[in-house]
């Protein structure tokens, strides 16, 4: 569902008329050649821009990037020397992120023939700190790459940077329905989501579950025939879900939920959504495979009313798209503290999204505690061994704070036979005590979004782009330096 192919990111070239048109015309040449190049190796289109020289088409270029709701960023590399005044005013109205490229266009420097005329027009070694210098002295977030242009490292920081992009645009707009309100008394899930609008570009609005169920008894019986259908061909199916099963009602209702919630969620052009087993007046079951087929699909998911985590599932699924591998709404479920092997087990109620699974998927049904409704239908798996990540985002009163914390996932050295949910192993990082020490010292939540596809970088350029707090707790953590930085960071983010 999610396809950030028709994205684009500028290309944009600044130098200025003293060099006079011979230079500027290599110079063009040069950038028409890293911009094509980059586009056949980027997730995303890049659009090479003619090359800048003078303060109103600097400014010109920046309104139009604003207005230009494909664009998700700029690429800006100084090639030749361009006097950064040039670029205030430009940068001041610039609403879209920033990636500054630190290359050259030659790799090496060519020893025998280098002369003046080939210092003139390769001097981005300097061109580009003048660049830097405006960017750092108006406080401005940006991503600064370094290295040649040709180079697999660059590519790839490149490539991260253009997907975190597109998941911010993705965000600019994007309409976040809740099905009901927060867990009664919980405190992480709730936020101030006026902030969260102003601070992330996002709505998220409240939906009377009363308007979800008239969508869901609305759905026909040939609709859930045919889904229904989808499920076998897809899942494995407990007996007691197949034709003629005792259950095989409950999996109809199922399959009717997810039609309905479906329709609710395309006819609002919703990016993602929660719900609560407090407020399922109307509704047979808690959405189990609904919830975990749509997220399947690109929908971000929290669950309880956690709207933060619903909307950060969403952006690391724009960010993942494509990409082996999968990102789920994740709780940090049970503990295995056997000395030497610890480990956290990750799961829900119901709802982990089957992009994470390995190996085959049941469709099951078993009784849920709470809620006090029928019992849900839900897919179980098991999830691969590898590295993978838990991010949270939460509401500190003054600030929005990212938290991500790296993992190795492990796989289930046991069955768990008796376990009807879906599962994941993980050793946390540096080690189990620290890792959770600092968690914990940090306020993160007990939801987040689990990532199979995005390292740490993708989450750090996307709290920069935000421009909101960001802890990494990783292979690196000292728990003295972390306390440290908990502190200094109520300093910096003061105000
Ligand atoms: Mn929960």
């Amino acid at each position: 569902m999610i396809d950030i192919s028709n994205y684009e990111a500028w290309f944009i070239t600044g130098s200025q008329h003293l060099y006079g048109p011979e230079t500027l015309e290599e110079v063009a040449r040069h950038s028409q050649e890293i911009a094509k190049e980059l586009g056949t190796k980027l997730p995303i289109n890049i659009v090479y821009k003619p090359v800048l020289t003078g303060p109103q088409e600097i400014y010109k270029l920046m309104q139009e990037a604003n207005n230009t709701p494909n664009c998700v960023g700029l690429i800006a590399w100084m090639h030749t020397f361009s006097p950064a005044k040039m670029w205030i005013n430009g940068l001041k109205i610039l609403q879209k992120p920033l990636a500054h490229l630190h290359t050259q266009y030659n790799r090496d420097i060519p020893w025998d023939a280098i002369d003046m005329d080939f210092m003139n027009t390769n001097q981005s070694a300097h061109g580009d700190r003048e660049f830097g210098f405006i960017g750092s002295r108006m406080r401005l977030s940006r991503k600064v790459i370094v290295g040649h242009w040709q180079s697999e490292d660059v590519r790839e920081r490149l490539s991260i940077w253009s997907r975190v992009a597109s998941a911010w645009a993705d965000w600019q707009g994007a309409k976040f329905v809740r099905f009901g309100d927060n867990m009664r008394y919980v405190a992480v899930t709730e936020g101030d989501k006026v902030e969260a609008e102003i601070k992330f570009g996002y709505e998220v609005n409240t939906y009377g579950i009363g308007d979800l169920v008239a969508e869901v008894n609305a759905v026909t019986d040939e609709q859930i025939a045919g889904l229904v259908a989808t499920y076998e061909q897809e899942y494995e199916l407990g007996d007691n879900l197949k034709e003629g099963g005792e259950k095989r009602e409950s999996l109809r209702d199922a399959a009717r939920i997810e039609l309905g919630m479906r329709k609710f969620l395309t006819d609002r052009n919703a990016k993602g959504f929660t719900d609560t087993f407090e407020d399922l007046h109307g509704m047979k079951q808690l959405p189990g495979i609904a919830t975990q087929r749509l997220m399947a699909d690109g929908y971000g998911f929290g669950g309880e009313g956690d709207w933060k985590t619903s909307a950060l599932v969403r952006a690391m699924k724009v960010m993942g798209a494509g990409l082996p591998g999968g990102n789920s709404f994740m709780e940090d479920y049970t503990y295995h503290f056997a000395p030497g092997n610890e480990q956290v087990l990750g799961s829900h109620m119901l709802e982990i999204c089957p992009t994470i699974a390995e190996g085959k998927v049941r469709a099951e049904i078993h009784p849920l505690g709470i809620g006090g409704k029928e019992d849900p239908v839900r897919l179980v798996f098991n999830c691969p061994a590898g590295p993978a990540l838990n991010a949270t985002i939460v509401d500190m009163g003054n600030r929005f704070r990212m938290i991500v914390n790296t993992v190795e996932a492990v796989a289930p050295e046991q069955d768990l036979p008796n376990l009807p949910v879906a599962r994941v192993l993980w050793k946390v990082h540096p080690d189990m005590k620290t890792g959770l020490a600092a968690w914990i010292l940090a306020g993160g939540a007990h939801h987040t979004g689990y990532s199979q596809n995005l390292t740490s970088e993708y989450l750090e350029d996307f709290a920069e782009m935000a421009g909101i707090e960001y802890l990494i707790i990783d292979e690196d953590t000292k728990l003295r330096t972390f306390k440290n930085e908990l502190r200094f960071n109520e300093v910096a983010f003061k105000g």
